[in-house]
């Protein structure tokens, strides 16, 4: 990958990275086109990274469709697509993990420790890979923008860190791999996420400013369901990921699959 990317620079070219755990979806291919639309080469890296699941998460069943996602990567016409063996990413005696204080250790932080070290990690090692001039990420995942942000700033990686809408279902459930795990009955109940943030963006809207009236409508929202259970129900800035700010976060558990989603308070709410 290296010598690759290495060769695109040589060449003046500029090199893309949009990195992903596969399972690819409409969100995912959002990043892949804007990546298309903005650099002369662009690399997507499918790796499902142990490192940022936790015991007992679900890395062994993460879901995997990796025939359709060559195809659409191919139909969306990337340049290449960066596939490393866990083998190849963390050999016998890689020791090192990348560390962002701060933004990582409340909400998902919190709920999953080690994960952002993970991440970090990760992101790190896919930079140094693919020597990309941009990074693409989505705005789905909200604290990872701003712990990838960080990580970019304070390593001084020279990597510009492209932030892309959520990409949501018709009835605003946002996209995600995990998405999968929802039974028929469950995916009705998951639209509770969107609806919380939906209501919380209309409070604002008229005006409604005080953190704890807006925080009660999130969570009031995602207690109607009778097959949610709320994680956290949070509003932060989205750089600093604490409070004052206007980014409403909500992370709740539909049966065993945890679904996270966001919504900055300021824009108005689609659909
Ligand atoms: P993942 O494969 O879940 O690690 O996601 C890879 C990238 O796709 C991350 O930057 C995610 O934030 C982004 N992504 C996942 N779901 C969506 C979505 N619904 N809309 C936009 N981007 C997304």
């Amino acid at each position: 990958m290296r010598d690759i990317a290495r060769g695109w620079h040589a060449d003046g070219l500029s090199i893309g990275l949009v990195p992903t755990m596969g399972a690819l979806h409409a969100g995912h291919m959002s990043l892949v086109d804007r990546a298309c639309g903005e650099n002369d080469k662009v690399v997507v890296s499918v790796f499902i990274n142990p490192i940022q699941f936790g015991a007992g998460e679900d890395l062994s069943r993460y879901p995997k469709s990796p025939e359709r996602d060559l195809s659409l990567l191919r139909a969306a016409g990337v340049d290449a697509i960066y596939k490393p063996s866990v083998a190849d990413m963390y050999p016998p005696g890689a020791s090192t993990r990348v560390i962002v204080h701060g933004v990582t250790e409340q909400l998902e932080g919190a709920a999953r420790p080690g994960h952002f070290e993970g991440v970090a990690t990760v992101v790190t090692k896919l930079l140094a890979a693919t020597s990309a001039d941009r990074a693409y990420f989505g705005q789905k995942d909200a604290q990872q923008v701003a712990v990838v942000q960080r990580l970019a700033a304070d390593l001084d990686l020279g990597v510009e860190i492209r932030v892309c809408p959520t990409v949501r279902e018709a009835d605003g459930l946002a996209l995600s791999s995990r998405n999968q795990y929802l039974d028929p009955a469950q995916r009705r109940a998951s639209v509770c996420l969107s609806r919380a943030l939906g209501l919380a963006a209309e409070a604002y809207g008229r005006g409604e400013r005080d953190p704890a009236r807006l925080r009660a409508i999130l969570r009031e929202t995602i207690d109607a369901e009778p097959l949610a259970t709320l994680d956290y129900a949070e509003v932060v800035d989205p750089a600093a990921f604490s409070s004052p700010g206007s980014l409403a976060v909500l992370a709740a558990r539909i049966g065993k699959t945890r679904l996270i989603d966001n919504h900055d308070l300021k824009l108005p709410y689609p659909g």
